[in-house]
């Protein structure tokens, strides 16, 4: 049913005192190594909730690459279509500091060499699914093929994070775009207003079929030719929003591809990342279809 196309990282955690500054050590905590990547994370979250998901992405031939494999496995998403090899796994260098601030480099690695040709091989994949998810963590012109190769009839849905000025190409095809407020200022590249409601109208401007906008615990907007509509938070106590964006977008997806209205589709999505933020992590935080209907 879903395919996401996109990124798998390790994210490897070290809580510190303060950040070094250059030249300098400083003694952490004990590491924490995590599954993440946007794709990974919207292939687990969908996978968790039910979804029949593939993930089409490329780790490396090392133990980062095989902790990711078996996080997707684990989840139940068809991992067919993960490529090994080419270059080490992507890898996330995060320091979190008392205030809870983190510090972040990343290594797209093995993300960086997700080509083209690597979509078009995945032919099979594409004519299996009826909605197709991606990301920015990989190159531009994979993304690209992935629009050009989206079987008749099948849905293309995009976050673009982190956020950069997109082609036409890619803008026209995309039912919905979702962003939050920084990507929408990105994505615009011009001055926007100050409400919602503007920005997806700026945006659904440069011709994407629908604009979703997330709004953290203010819940979400759903905008296209047929007007705009707010989509309501569901109230929790938020522990840790990591990857509450990426649970809110597989749920989305997942839905607008069994056929549901975006305004439904969205609100189950709301229920999805709100649950995903009562608990710590990216991927440990995802809820069951019985956990998302419990809210
Ligand atoms: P991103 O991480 O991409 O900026 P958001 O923070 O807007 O995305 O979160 C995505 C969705 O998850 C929101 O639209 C909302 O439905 C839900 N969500 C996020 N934070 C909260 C919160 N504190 N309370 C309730 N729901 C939340």
């Amino acid at each position: 049913d879903l395919l996401v196309v996109g990124s798998a990282n390790a994210d490897l955690v070290i809580g510190v005192e303060r950040r070094p500054a250059a030249g300098e050590t400083v003694l952490g905590s004990d590491l924490a190594v995590h599954p993440g990547g946007k794709g990974a994370n919207q292939a687990v979250a969908a996978a968790r909730l039910g979804a029949r998901t593939a993930l089409l992405a490329r780790v490396g031939d090392d133990a980062h690459g095989r902790l990711l494999l078996d996080s997707q496995r684990e989840a139940g998403v068809d991992t067919e279509g993960v490529l090994v090899g080419g270059a080490p796994t992507g890898v996330a260098l995060i320091t979190v500091d008392p205030s809870g601030d983190n510090s972040i480099v990343v290594s797209p690695g093995a993300n960086g060499r997700l080509t083209p040709e690597d979509v078009r091989a995945a032919g099979s994949l594409f004519q299996a699914s009826r909605v197709v998810s991606a990301q920015l963590e990989i190159p531009l012109e994979t993304v690209v093929e992935v629009v050009r190769g989206l079987a008749p009839g099948s849905r293309f849905v995009l976050n673009p994070s982190p956020p950069r000025p997109l082609p036409t190409e890619v803008l026209a095809a995309c039912d919905p775009l979702i962003v939050n407020e920084h990507e929408a200022r990105v994505i615009a590249g011009t001055a926007l207003g100050d409400s919602p409601e503007d920005w997806a109208t700026a945006l659904l401007a440069l011709g994407p079929r629908s604009v979703v906008v997330t709004l953290g615990a203010e819940g979400a907007l759903v905008a296209s030719a047929e007007g705009i509509a707010r989509v309501p938070s569901v109230k929790v106590e938020a522990v840790d929003t990591t990857g509450a964006g990426d649970a809110f977008t597989a749920a989305l997806a997942w839905r607008l591809g069994r056929g549901e209205s975006p305004e439904e589709a969205a609100g189950y999505a709301a229920r999805v990342g709100a649950a995903a933020v009562t608990r710590p992590g990216a991927q440990e935080s995802f809820p069951t279809a019985e956990e998302a209907e419990a809210l």
